[in-house]
């Protein structure tokens, strides 16, 4: 546990490193059951630094050890609560796979290292330092803040903020916006840090492809193969060139990444700004088009019997606006005789980038990072916001953290990260946003966080 010390002084940045190293040394691991260590100790070591200023918070179990923190909102200025959002759980990480001991919270090179020092501890740190901090020296927010740091968000926040919404939503209900992941990354254009807010995540199709025929001796002629028409479909929607599609969101990055290019954002340069991303372009590269990509096959137990059924499941994205277009060319690709089953399918969300958060994002961050540009995204895991769709506010996610231009990759030198979704900044009551189903790769991000203070 960190040492706290009274201070006079507005200074969040003083505790936040400590406080981030201790809540990786707590291992919340998320295995997607209950075979974790679950959250309860990561949440009772919040509630305890919330408690040490006087700030009341309330946890929610629903089942033992699968803890999550709701601090009600007090006072303020009359306007709607703010809700800001973090989640206590981590993906598993094999130690390993690791320079260092991932729930050691080293600090090494200037870093904080561990699992969740990106995913999300870090942010959860630097929410209970200036809360802290504030209620230290009686600096309260004008707008009344409620806080939820949850359980499970990396297997679908069924045992977290699904908890909240369905079982406590008084705890939430006037909340017009909330502020949590995914954003705030820097990505390096020309030398000019560019940082992200997500403002839009794509649609999920995640489906199931059979094709049936006649089983017979693979010694014979066979017309009605189900291996063959399902390999057809399969080759076709793979190799699908799928065209360029500029979501609102998308045109706004786009013309930001132009003007530092000195150049004009249109359709036909689209993909050429996004390469100027360097290795965040694979990311956002698919995030200007839909996408099919073909992971998994299965047909027949034998070389010299052809099976009756062969299957295939296809992982879909699909942008704001054009899922109409992604399923007819879908439909189009698999051709006959091929049926098409969900497993699951999910709606994308965009919201406009205008309001107030977004000014105030954008205003904090250039305070920092004088000469940065700010912009939304898209972001390319999405949607895994089941459960937040019912908090009633729509997504754009920040939060700051300057990656180095090199540490884009998932997996770079030393750490693997996972992605992660649901808390988000949000800018439009009355529109939803969602939380995560499940880890996914493919956000830039570095499993670390700046030692700052
Ligand atoms: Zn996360």
């Amino acid at each position: 546990m960190s040492q706290t010390s009274e201070s006079r002084t507005y200074d969040p940045a003083a505790e936040v490193v400590e406080l981030c190293r201790d809540l990786i040394r707590i291992d919340t691991s998320n295995y997607g059951d209950s075979a974790g260590p679950g959250e309860r100790k990561a949440a009772e070591y919040a509630a305890g630094l919330l408690d040490e200023v006087g700030i009341e918070s309330r946890l929610y179990e629903p089942e033992p050890g699968r803890t999550s923190l709701v601090r009600a909102g007090a006072g303020g200025d009359g306007r709607a609560p703010l809700l800001v959002h973090g989640h206590l759980d981590v993906v598993p990480a094999a130690a390993e796979d690791w320079q260092v001991d991932p729930f050691s919270g080293e600090i090494k090179d200037g870093f904080v290292w561990g699992r969740g020092a990106v995913d999300m501890k870090d942010f959860d740190a630097m929410l209970l330092s200036v809360v802290r901090a504030r209620a230290r020296t009686g600096a309260a927010p004008e707008r009344e803040v409620v806080i939820c740091l949850t359980a499970d968000e990396e297997a679908g926040g069924h045992k977290g903020a699904e908890v909240i919404v369905n079982d406590h939503p008084d705890e939430i209900a006037d909340c017009t916006e909330a502020i949590g992941e995914v954003g705030g990354f820097s990505a390096t254009v020309r030398g000019r840090r560019v940082y992200l807010i997500e403002a839009a995540e794509k649609g999920m199709a995640r489906m199931k492809l059979t094709a049936r025929g006649r089983a017979g001796h693979g010694s014979m002629i066979n017309s009605d193969n189900a291996v063959t028409r399902l390999s057809g479909a399969v080759a076709r929607i793979g190799a699908h060139q799928w065209p360029v599609r500029l979501t609102p969101t998308m045109e706004v990055l786009l013309a930001a990444v132009a003007d530092i290019a000195g150049t004009e954002a249109t359709p036909e340069n689209a993909e050429a700004l996004i390469e100027e991303f360097g290795s965040a372009a694979r990311m956002l590269g698919a995030v200007i088009r839909n996408t099919a990509n073909p992971t998994q096959l299965g047909a027949g137990y034998k070389v010299n019997v052809i099976p009756t059924e062969a299957t295939a499941h296809i992982d879909g994205r699909f942008l704001p606006g054009y899922e109409d277009e992604f399923f007819d060319t879908l439909r189009e690709l698999a051709g006959d005789g091929i049926e098409i089953d969900f497993l699951s399918h999910q709606q994308p969300r965009e919201t406009p980038y205008e309001g107030d958060p977004v000014a105030a994002m954008t205003r904090s961050l250039l305070a920092e990072d004088p000469d940065a540009v700010v912009a939304p995204y898209l972001m390319s895991g999405g949607p895994t916001r089941s459960t937040s769709t019912s908090w009633g506010c729509a997504p754009t996610a920040s939060r700051r953290s300057a990656c180095p231009p090199t540490s884009t990759s998932p997996r770079s030198s030393t750490a693997s990260t996972s992605g992660c979704r649901w808390t988000r900044w949000s800018s439009a009551p009355g529109s939803s946003t969602g939380s995560s189903t499940e880890s996914e790769p493919g956000r830039p991000a570095c499993e670390k966080m700046h030692k700052r203070g």
